[in-house]
């Protein structure tokens, strides 16, 4: 910290910190100018975003020359593919700079980029290093155009780019570079939501090689995950049972979970409201979609292009394979239609005959005895001997809370 008693100090000041930039031990990228009076600080006030008596003095980027050997495409976690220059190493302020961002196709384009070109790079404050400009005059002739590719450098899917945007991207949600995102966002908050396949440990599932897509998820096994580091078995079989509960799932949850761009909640919902099951939603037409109130032309483009890859397809196969089961909710219809429920102990919330009524006001029939037709058995405090021959036979068995999650559904639907 210096005082500075007028603004031509200030200025030197700048001037001086400019010319021993280099030779610090550390990195800087400019100085704050602040008003040290009190009085002041409180007559100048605040802007919206900061305060009016302190303002930051960036240093100029530093620029200096390289070539451009190569350009890399990288598929970044949305799917955007980013050129990358892999340039002659240089130094620029004390770092060794190796690769730099070209951002987009515009931009190669506008600065008139060529593999073999020598260039001005800079890194502006400590952000990664640009590419400025060629050196037009360097050339000898041996440049080679950077050019785009049409496939992805990942999994070789049609690359897309949109009229409107800059970028270019990947429009497959299970491409290796995009996966890790799409499972975590899949078994997330805003997806499946399945207690115990939060971002760490699904990162920690992708890395040991049990999961590498969705269906994987409803694979997953108690041993398997129970002998993980920091799992156990307690751990392994809650989350195994909580797959297990999410298994059963409406339209529009799964549609949202999928991840489609464009493709929310809200549009998630209409969609489900509109078609009656996964198979017609698949086969529907982007011109089909856009009569819908409230899906637009990308979304309905994004969605009949995610549908037509036949490796969505495989995955939605496998899903199905897997155990999913979309619950049908659509008007009219009943939630439980086809499921004949067991009750055994007491509920907290509800009396037993009002959990019957229930049921049967969404067309699930209710039996008293166990028997093969039976599909679920609600347990609630101190479970009978149903319990046990329930398990024998394969009987789901529900909880009180998740009992009630069920009824819910419709509701959410
Ligand atoms: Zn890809």
């Amino acid at each position: 910290v210096r005082r500075c008693a007028s603004p031509k100090e200030v200025e030197q000041c700048f001037h001086h910190l400019v010319s021993i930039r280099n030779d610090l031990e550390y990195e800087i990228d400019g100085m704050v100018v602040k008003v040290d009076s009190f009085e002041l600080q409180n007559r100048l006030g605040t802007t919206t975003r900061a305060p009016r008596w302190a303002v930051a003095w960036k240093f100029p980027a530093t620029q200096v020359r390289t070539t451009i050997e190569d350009v890399e495409f990288q598929v970044g976690r949305t799917g955007a593919v980013t050129p990358v220059a892999v340039l002659a190493p240089v130094n620029v302020n004390g770092v060794t700079v190796r690769r730099a961002t070209l951002h987009n196709q515009d931009e190669i384009e506008r600065k008139g980029l060529r593999i073999g070109d020598t260039v001005l790079i800079q890194r502006a404050g400590d952000v990664i290093p640009e590419v400025v400009k060629p050196v037009i005059e360097a050339r000898d002739g041996n440049e080679l155009p950077i050019v785009f590719p049409r496939n992805c450098p990942e999994c070789d899917h049609r690359l897309v780019r949109p009229g409107n945007e800059a970028v270019t991207r990947c429009p497959n949600p299970h491409c290796p570079a995009q996966r890790l995102r799409s499972l975590i966002y899949f078994a997330g908050r805003d997806g499946m939501d399945i207690e115990g396949l939060g971002r760490k440990n699904m990162e920690q599932l992708v890395r040991e090689g049990l999961i590498s897509d969705v269906p994987d998820i409803f694979r997953l096994r108690t041993g398997d995950l129970a002998e993980l580091e920091g799992w156990g078995k307690k751990s392994a079989e809650n989350t195994v049972k909580a797959i297990m509960d999410v298994r059963r799932t409406t339209l529009a949850r799964l549609v949202r979970a999928l991840g489609i761009r464009y493709i929310g909640e809200v549009n998630a919902g209409i969609l489900a409201a509109r078609y009656p099951d996964l198979e017609a939603l698949m086969s529907a037409s982007a011109e089909d979609l856009m009569e819908l109130e409230g899906i637009g032309r990308q979304a309905a483009t994004s969605l009949e292009e995610y549908f037509k890859d036949p490796s969505v397809q495989e995955m939605i196969r496998e899903l199905l394979a897997a155990g999913v089961e979309i619950v049908p909710v659509a008007r009219g219809e009943k939630l439980l239609a086809g499921r004949v429920f067991l009750f055994t102990g007491a509920l907290s919330g509800m009396s037993r005959n009002e959990a019957k009524q229930r049921v049967k006001a969404l067309g699930g029939q209710v039996v008293s005895a166990v028997s093969g037709r039976v599909t679920d058995l609600v347990a609630g405090e101190k479970p009978g001997s149903k319990i046990k021959k329930a398990e024998e036979l394969g009987i789901r068995i529900l909880n009180e809370e998740e009992f009630n999650r069920l009824l819910d559904q419709e509701e959410v639907a």
